[in-house]
């Protein structure tokens, strides 16, 4: 076992750092979906023992072994179908572009993905693209962009100082590793005396915590940032915050910074936040359990009642949402408008993922809405269909 070291903060290094919540026994994998549905009811699980550190409010499972995740190719967790995701990265791609000047520029992506982040920044600003990701798999659509955007299917670190960029972005990734501060140090380490901007963007701890989105708590997420958290993580690494923002309705943390001098410290009205963090993770176990229960009786009154129930989404929100419920069958299917994701079964509990037009056969009563921010194109679809008379339920 190589888990996270149980005595202090990965981020601070503090050691008033302790477990405050335990689940055991979730897929270790919520985005490696199945072909065969008793290969994902025995998929490989792992446990939720989330410490909190009550120096720099780090959230971190400290059950979570490394070495048990290996992304690979089969790894699927594009959100990028939604019009309202792509939407939201194009207009985020947009601010960055103006803001940070990123015109003919050089644009480095670590943790890229399938890169469909970093062809909007290189197409849009007219920059030059490099993505770093040891699960990057060519997609048909950006064969057109091979000239302004190249790919490196492997870890971004010191090996790689050749690639130097104007702007550094890493969205979604930091939260997937055990020692974040090791990534930022690198990228320290990498850029010597060169100054691009930085941006990161993570899930936002406070959306989880605080106001109860509980179903993005998932094994390959081992840390939680708040504001506090990102700012001490960056500071100590020598990077100098300019900005922290709530994105997508509160659910993403966007940081920028630059790099600048270390700082250690933490400001008065930093440390406050950390105490209203500390009251959040305190009422948080009994905060959960409720709206576990709550769930479980809603599932079981649509039972009684002989609705036909789905759910909309099987990100993770949607995978999360069936295996901390732990209930027999509540739920037969979850639609998905990922193709890439249809015909296949969710680990741990093995619903079978369907496109929305199967919908149109099943005629379900009830559709549950995995994350409200899809609420409104979900509706038009289901109305599209002849299907408006079906209750949209919103899951959180
Ligand atoms: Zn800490």
């Amino acid at each position: 076992m190589n888990t996270i070291s149980q005595s202090s903060c990965p981020v601070c290094g503090s050691s008033e750092w302790k477990v405050f919540f335990e689940i055991k026994d979730v897929p270790i994998f919520c985005n490696l979906l199945w072909s065969n549905q008793q290969e994902a009811q025995n998929c490989h699980r792992g446990d939720l023992d989330l410490a909190f550190c009550s120096h720099c409010g780090f959230i971190s499972n400290v059950a979570f072994d490394p070495d048990r995740l290996e992304y690979t190719q089969s790894y699927e967790n594009a959100l990028d179908f939604s019009p309202r995701f792509q939407d939201y990265a194009k207009s985020l791609a947009m601010r960055l572009i103006e803001r940070h000047n990123l015109y003919h520029k050089t644009v480095l992506e670590i943790g890229s993905g399938k890169g469909e982040f970093l062809v909007l920044l290189s197409t849009l600003g007219n920059n030059y693209g490099i993505g770093f990701d040891p699960s990057y798999v060519q997609l048909d659509q950006h064969q057109h962009t091979q000239d302004q955007v190249k790919f490196i299917q492997d870890y971004y670190s010191e090996r790689y100082t050749e690639y130097q960029g104007d702007f550094i972005c890493c969205r979604h990734t930091l939260e997937h590793i055990p020692q974040p501060t090791q990534l930022l140090k690198s990228i320290k380490q990498t850029i010597g005396d060169q100054k691009p901007d930085i941006f990161f963007e993570v899930p936002n701890a406070l959306e989880t915590f605080e106001r109860l989105g509980i179903w993005d708590i998932i094994y390959e997420h081992c840390g939680y940032f708040s504001p506090v958290s990102m700012a001490y993580a960056f500071s100590s690494c020598g990077f100098e915050v300019d900005n922290i923002e709530e994105e997508f309705k509160g659910q993403f943390l966007c940081v920028e910074a630059h790099p600048g001098k270390t700082v250690t410290t933490l400001t008065a009205e930093q440390t406050k936040k950390v105490k209203q963090l500390a009251e959040v993770v305190k009422g948080f176990k009994t905060k959960f359990d409720q709206k576990i229960d709550f769930w479980k009786n809603k599932l079981e009154t649509f039972k009684t009642e002989g609705k036909r129930v789905v759910t909309w989404g099987a990100g993770s929100k949607g995978v999360t949402f069936f295996n901390f419920l732990k209930m027999q069958n509540p739920i037969e299917y979850i639609v998905d408008i990922n193709p890439r994701k249809q015909r296949k079964y969710v680990p741990g509990t093995g619903q079978k993922i369907v496109s929305p037009e199967f919908l149109e056969e099943y005629k379900p009563d009830i559709v549950i809405v995995m994350n409200p921010i899809y609420q409104e194109e979900i509706k038009k679809m289901l109305a599209n269909m002849g299907l408006q008379n079906c209750v949209l339920e919103t899951g959180v």
